[in-house]
Formats: C-alpha cells, structure tokens, sequence
C-alpha cells in the first residue's frame, strides 16, 4: 500500500449527479444502487494507476475494477457511504473478498452509527474520510488516502523462504492488522513481491559480474556501476505505475538490503563485494 492523494472537494462529476437521484432511496430504504459508485471507477484507475490499493498489485489485464467501499456499504454498517468519493478505493477481487464488510475499530465506542443529515439531506462534508468523528473511530484498516502505510509496514523474508512477507511496525497494531484483513501474506503475493522484486535486482547483480569476465576488477571498480543500479532502484521505489514500490522503497536502506536481498546472492565473495559497495553508495 502506498500513500495516494485524492482531491476530496471534487468528486466526478457523474458521482455527484447519480448521487443526488439515488440519495432518497438510500437513505429511506438503505437501497444501493451499484451503477452510481461504479462511475467512479475510471478516476480511480486513474489515481491508482490499475494498481490494488492494499496489495500494490496491478489488476489482471481482463478484469474490471473491483470497487471497494473502505467503510462496508451494507444495511447494517454505513450504507450512507456507497457514493461517498473519499470511501470508494481501487482493489483487486482478492482483497476485496478477503476483507468482505470488515471494519473492525480501535475505538469501538466511536462508532458512527447514523448518517450525518441537514435538513434531511446527507452532510456530505460530515461524510468525507477525513471528517473528525470517522478520524475518531480510528480503524484498524489503514486508508491508502488518510493514513501514512510507511509507518506502519515493513518486510522480511518468509520462514518459508518463500517469498516475502509484510508486517506490520506501528504500535496500535494497524498494518498487522490490515495485512490479516486484506490477506497480504497470501502465497501467491508473497511470491510476487519475492519474483518481481528480489529475482530482477539479482538478474542485475548477475550481470554485473558479468562484466567482470576476467575477475580483476577491484571493489571500486564496482562502486560507478552500482551507484547506477542503486539510483534505478531509488527511482522504481517512487514510481508509482510499478507494483511493490512500498516494498521497494524498504529495501533500500543498507540494513534492509543486507537483511532481504543479500541472502539470496549465492556466491561468498560476490556477497562481499555486494555489500562493500552497497555500502559506498546507497543514502541510509
Ligand atoms: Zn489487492
């Protein structure tokens, strides 16, 4: 999960105006009409890049945009929302249906239960992700547009070895917690992260020494070759239209690197010299 910026005072247009015909209903007989959230599902690829907001990968080339309401549309939960702009986030079907109507609170008794009205209407600025009394419910599910997923996650190597598992880091427990809810551990994603990631950056490390055919090159020799790979992998680690960027970005720190990457070069030596000009070149 990476951090996205959604301007919340200008919802699409179609959102609004398919909002202002469905609002009785929803609000006299909790009815949904799905066409109206669906409308937002363009601008949300658009800010999300076709990525899935909790698990950073992309949606399958085939398949439609899952929507997903962060706060659960159904009867029996905040069904106010369903249209609501700062509620509607991009996933894929395996998040999504891993999730479900999951809303668990660190602060239970803070729950809205109503729905904000004036003048028997919805207050949509009482609506919005970052109204105090939604703030105030403080979810355990971290918002992709609200919450900052850097404090809260971080990676290691699975005991499995198999891949790479998230964890989470913060104190309320929030990223361990939106990792069980959204299954962020899954196999398969864990061997994304591990295929898409790690594998690319060794294939690299490979070639480099490729370059070294007669094995006379000294360290620093290497250290202009891997100030380039380093800055590529500093310049993936913010480019959003790529999927794991969070991952990436908490693998470039020397520890880091040395903890999730270095064990899978095989090669003693080639790990020593690895690290040493890791060392050179890399900013923390
Ligand atoms: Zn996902």
């Amino acid at each position: 999960m990476r951090r996205v910026s959604k301007d919340y005072n200008n919802p699409p247009a179609e959102l609004i105006k398919c909002t202002e015909i469905n609002e009785k209903e929803l609000l006299e007989y909790k009815k949904v009409n799905g066409n109206c959230y669906k409308k937002a599902g363009k601008y949300l690829e658009e800010l999300y890049l076709k990525k899935c907001a909790y698990c950073e990968q992309k949606y399958l080339a085939n398949s439609d945009t899952w929507i997903e309401h962060y706060r659960p549309k159904s009867k029996e939960n905040y069904y106010w929302l369903a249209y609501e702009w700062s509620n509607l986030i991009p996933t894929c079907t395996k998040c999504n249906r891993k999730k479900k109507a999951n809303f668990p609170l660190i602060n239970e008794p803070k729950r809205v239960k109503n729905p904000p009205l004036k003048n028997g209407k919805l207050n949509l600025k009482n609506c919005s992700a970052d109204f105090a009394d939604l703030i105030n419910e403080q979810p355990f599910v971290l918002h992709p547009e609200i919450d900052e997923p850097e404090d809260c996650f971080d990676f290691q190597i699975d005991e499995s070895k198999k891949g790479v598992k998230i964890v989470g880091k913060d104190i309320l427990g929030r990223g361990n917690e939106t990792a069980k809810l959204c299954d962020l551990n899954r196999e398969d994603l864990k061997l994304d992260r591990q295929e898409k990631v790690i594998d690319k950056i060794l294939e690299i490390i490979d070639f480099l020494f490729h370059c070294d055919l007669n094995g006379d090159m000294s360290n620093d020799d290497f250290v202009p070759l891997f100030s380039f790979i380093y800055q590529k992998l500093e310049s993936d680690s913010e480019n959003m239209a790529l999927e794991h960027t969070l991952f990436r970005k908490s693998i470039l720190p020397l520890s880091k690197f040395e903890e999730i990457v270095c064990p899978y070069i095989k090669n003693n030596k080639q790990r020593e010299i690895i690290i040493k000009t890791y060392k050179k070149v890399c900013k923390n």
